[in-house]
């Protein structure tokens, strides 16, 4: 079955590609590289030929505003009776600050990026979509661990692009409910690395989330961490999130292929995570007791549109697509850091 993966080089799609191309899935990455670099693809290829396994795996430079690529994307593929059946769509800007200072870009490239493909499936009779969504969209709370029914309410113009299109997705679905089967998986914070450290997380510039920057002091590209507040309602003060094992994500993906090919018509929106909350100290700790690295830290103010919690309830997961994560903390840090004392510059 030919998978197109849109954003396929970037962090969590060149780990969905290499385990679809794994379980024997056709891949058909389209990526701009506008945040990430075609040496992604390069090192999944080396991988799968290091295990001597057979592959179909083909790569577009495309953005997903151009519409008239898409549609030839998709009617190349029929040619070759080789038709796109399914899409997983990550290609999109996710940097909650870049998206204050530049909300039309994340509107332009998010939303209308969206429109965009969802039109072109649409015209090429494609109607199987999985989709990154993220657990931004629930913005401030009270209520922890989050379910999918809890309030939408985002705090940042990235977490608002991701609300438009949820909602494309209910009007879509509702306008002709017999075709279109749609999974929007509401990602937590997925973190670490394949374990072969062949791929991993390569941010360019100066890493925004807290796990690429505890390995880039791991191995001295940074001086130390700023811990941004450690005066938040939680046990030590400083910010609880819910980290998630790359892989655990990426598997999160094949269940939900695999609920869609399972059936006729559906919409639904189900979160991804540990279901566990860690806070930034306890993510240092871990990080040194399990790698044997030192992380000097610095506290610094909060950081804006930043909250105290967040983590998942995880049961809807579970019992929709029969999915739980296996992967620890620790895997997380020690996969985390096999990537980077690989990879010390990442992929250039
Ligand atoms: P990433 O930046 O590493 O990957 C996104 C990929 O999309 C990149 O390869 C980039 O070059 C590509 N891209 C961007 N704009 C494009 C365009 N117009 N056309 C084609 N390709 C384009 O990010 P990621 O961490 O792998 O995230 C993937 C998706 O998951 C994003 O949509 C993001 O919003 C969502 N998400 C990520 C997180 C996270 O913490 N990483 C959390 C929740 C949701
Ligand atoms: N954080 C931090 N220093 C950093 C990056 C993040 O203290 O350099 C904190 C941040 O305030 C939050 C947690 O780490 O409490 C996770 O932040 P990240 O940006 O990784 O994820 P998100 O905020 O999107 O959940």
């Amino acid at each position: 079955m030919r998978v197109l993966l849109t954003g396929g080089s970037g962090f969590i799609g060149s780990h969905i590609a290499l385990l679809l191309l794994e379980k024997g899935y056709d891949v058909l990455i389209i990526d701009s590289f506008v945040n990430s670099s075609p040496n992604a693809i390069k090192a999944i290829k080396n991988y799968l030929d290091d295990k001597n396994l057979n592959y179909n795996l083909k790569t577009i430079n495309c953005d997903i505003r151009d519409k008239q690529l898409l549609g030839k994307i998709f009617i190349d593929s029929a040619k070759e009776f080789n038709p796109i059946q399914t899409v997983i769509h990550l290609a999109g800007l996710k940097s909650v600050s870049e998206s204050f200072i530049n909300p039309l870009l994340y509107w332009d490239v998010n939303v209308c990026g969206t429109e965009n493909l969802l039109a072109t499936m649409n015209e090429n009779e494609c109607y199987s979509i999985v989709f990154s969504s993220s657990a931004t969209i629930y913005g401030l709370t009270d209520s922890i661990p989050i379910t999918e029914d809890h309030k939408i309410s985002p705090i940042n113009p990235y977490g608002k692009t991701k609300v438009a299109i949820e909602n494309m997705f209910y009007d879509l679905y509702r306008s002709n409910i017999s075709s279109w089967k749609i999974c929007s998986l509401r990602y937590f914070n997925p973190a670490g690395a394949h374990p072969s450290g062949f791929i991993g997380e390569d941010p360019v510039g100066i890493p925004n989330n807290l796990f690429p920057y505890i390995t880039q002091v791991a191995s001295g590209r940074r001086k130390f961490v700023n811990v941004f507040g450690d005066d938040w309602e939680t046990n030590d003060g400083s910010g609880v999130r819910d980290y998630i094992h790359i892989m655990d994500l990426s598997e999160g993906h094949i269940r939900a292929l695999d609920f869609l090919c399972s059936n006729k018509s559906c919409l639904e929106f189900v979160n991804l995570g540990s279901g566990k909350g860690y806070s930034v100290f306890q993510i240092i700790s871990q990080f040194e007791q399990s790698t044997g690295s030192q992380i000097p830290f610095s506290i610094q103010s909060r950081r804006d549109g930043d909250l105290a919690k967040s983590y998942a309830d995880i049961s809807k997961a579970k019992n929709l697509l029969g999915w739980a994560p296996k992967r620890s903390l620790e895997q997380i840090c020690l996969d985390g850091w096999k990537w980077q004392r690989k990879n010390p510059n990442g992929y250039t």
